[in-house]
């Protein structure tokens, strides 16, 4: 059986260092908010080529906080793409936002920046991109259009750690990157942790206070804050982890170009452009009769993933919300798109098995 993710094997790897982190971390005494979150949160800041990072709790809370920081007036609409995790979502309307979608680019899977402008009101206060499946955005052109119309940029980067445009990276191109670790991403915690980064000093004061019960001195509360903190063990794993995630993300793409070269045309594979660097958090492949092709290959005993089978407008819990705002695009990809086993615990045996089923379906 290819197995389409299995974290026991993908740590295996990091296992010692982990047992190691571990015992200082237990024995440290101190285990939320310390010396191991500071050190990640730097390391991290430097690997994005941020000034900045700070902790949270998961990837969802970087989204929500990124937007509270900003204190949009309720109502106020926020520019997010119709394919996307529903998290995305999630914090804008936790946020008491509005989101408006905008339609993917059909070969990008990314928002299409040529349908943004016409999109904006006069409620319009932010775009939040998302770099889906590990391709960076048209960053440039949302940016532009950002400049022009005064909006914020949050840059969703859950799925896109190391992922770059020229030699720029995820988390330095909008006001904020907002992340997640949980653990199937390619910088992944062992539960739930995420950070967010920025460039700008008192945006992240701002954050700090607010992942922190909206307080600077302990029992002094300036800011409604929440409780979104990281644990020092996680840290302690992530800071492991993150010295290798240069490694993870070249394996992930040298699995992927696997599938690029060798996949019949009876597939549509993901585009892959001059200038950027895309980290395969998910390999897609689109195919019409996807759901008979999911069979297919389980009966082949290889396992796969639909990223996602439902479009976030069509979910139950966004009626009355975002249901009456039509997404063909969307809908299209959601129905015939196939995530293929791409993990840094497969070898280049598993894909080459996996293309060979593939291409005599
Ligand atoms: C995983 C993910 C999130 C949410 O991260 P959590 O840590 O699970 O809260 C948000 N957006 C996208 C695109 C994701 O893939």
């Amino acid at each position: 059986m290819i197995e389409y993710e299995n974290l026991a094997k993908l740590n295996q790897p990091f296992f010692e260092e982990y047992e190691q982190a571990f015992k200082d971390t237990l024995q440290s005494g101190w285990y939320i908010l310390g010396d191991k979150v500071k050190k990640f949160e730097m390391d991290f800041a430097t690997y994005c080529g941020a000034k900045h990072c700070v902790g949270v709790a998961n990837g969802l809370d970087a989204l929500q906080l990124a937007l509270c920081a900003f204190n949009f007036e309720k109502g106020s609409e926020v520019i997010v793409p119709s394919n996307t995790y529903i998290a995305t979502i999630l914090a804008i309307v936790q946020n008491g936002l509005q989101p408006v979608l905008v339609e993917p680019n059909i070969e990008t899977y990314n928002i299409d920046a040529t349908k943004i402008e016409e999109k904006i009101t006069s409620k319009t206060k932010a775009i939040l991109p998302v770099h889906l499946y590990g391709k960076v955005c048209e960053m440039n052109s949302i940016l532009n259009i950002a400049k022009k119309y005064n909006l914020k940029v949050i840059e969703d980067c859950a799925q896109a750690h190391g992922a770059k445009f020229k030699n720029s990276t995820v988390g330095n191109f909008g006001d904020f990157g907002a992340f997640s670790f949980y653990p199937t991403k390619n910088l992944g915690a062992l539960a739930d942790a995420g950070a967010i980064t920025c460039n700008n000093e008192k945006l992240a004061e701002k954050i700090k206070m607010l992942r922190n019960y909206g307080s600077k001195v302990k029992y002094f509360n300036e800011e409604v804050g929440f409780n979104s903190r990281l644990d020092e063990i996680q840290a302690a794993f992530l800071s492991i982890k993150l010295s290798k995630l240069d490694v993870i993300n070249n394996h992930k793409r040298s699995l992927a170009s696997i599938y690029q070269k060798e996949l019949n045309e009876n597939f549509i594979k993901p585009i892959v452009q001059e200038d950027y660097f895309d980290v395969y958090h998910i390999y897609n492949i689109r195919h019409e009769k996807r759901d008979k092709l999911k069979d297919y290959l389980l009966k082949n005993n290889i396992k796969t993933e639909i990223h996602y089978p439902l479009a976030p407008n069509k979910q139950k819990a966004m009626m009355g919300i975002i249901d009456k705002q039509l997404t063909p695009i969307a809908e299209e990809i959601h129905q015939t798109t196939l995530s293929l086993p791409v993990s840094y615990f497969h070898t280049t045996e598993d894909i080459y098995k996996v293309v060979e089923v593939l291409n005599k379906f």
